[in-house]
């Protein structure tokens, strides 16, 4: 029985790193992975939806699939018995239901990759149905500079840290992000509240 399987990390957790370790494994054992990421914006360089995947730390060419939404007629057309999905906190809760649907209907494994919560500290709409619907759930973890268990993220806009609570950046400028323990992300907040 196939299951609905959900990662998630905060930012720089690994969560790239593995799906395309889990990728590698699936293919050389002689399954067909597809891995599927949301649109976020008009990339360049997409050849009817296809783009590159990349990681930190794992070289070589992967491709992924760049769609708005999970549509499953659409995706059966594509050859794939094991469905990888990257950055899954950004579909909604009916693409979560569809990517479930996969599952239940056809007999075929998703295995989503995805952040829990937004810099606000609020889970991401598709997290949050992943969380509610997935068999299995399991959280890959990072460490804060402190040591502790990164478990929040701060944003940073042009190098001076974003205490907007918008769960995505609204201003304008180069975002970075750094991962911190809840402790340290409460004291990042409030120096700079001052
Ligand atoms: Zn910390």
């Amino acid at each position: 029985m196939a299951k609905l399987h959900f990662y998630y990390a905060v930012m720089g957790g690994g969560k790239t790193t593995s799906l395309l370790q889990t990728e590698y494994n699936y293919s050389h054992q002689g399954f067909k992975p597809l891995i599927v990421k949301p649109k976020l914006d008009d990339r360049e360089g997409l050849q009817d939806g296809w783009g590159p995947i990349q990681s930190r730390i794992l070289s070589g060419e992967h491709k992924a699939l760049y769609v708005d939404h999970i549509d499953v007629a659409e995706l059966r057309k594509i050859d794939f018995n094991i469905l990888l999905v990257d950055e899954v906190q950004f579909f909604k809760a009916n693409d979560i239901v569809a990517l479930s649907d996969i599952v239940d209907k056809f007999d075929i494994p998703v295995i989503c990759y995805g952040l829990k919560t937004a810099c606000n500290g609020e889970l991401f709409e598709g997290t949050k149905k992943l969380l509610a619907i997935a068999d299995d759930i399991k959280e890959m973890k990072h460490i804060c500079k402190c040591g502790a268990k990164a478990n929040m993220h701060l944003r940073y806009i042009n190098g001076k840290l974003d205490k907007s609570l918008n769960p995505i950046a609204v201003e304008k400028g180069e975002t970075t992000y750094e991962s911190v323990c809840r402790k340290c992300w409460k004291k990042a907040m409030e120096e700079n509240s001052r």
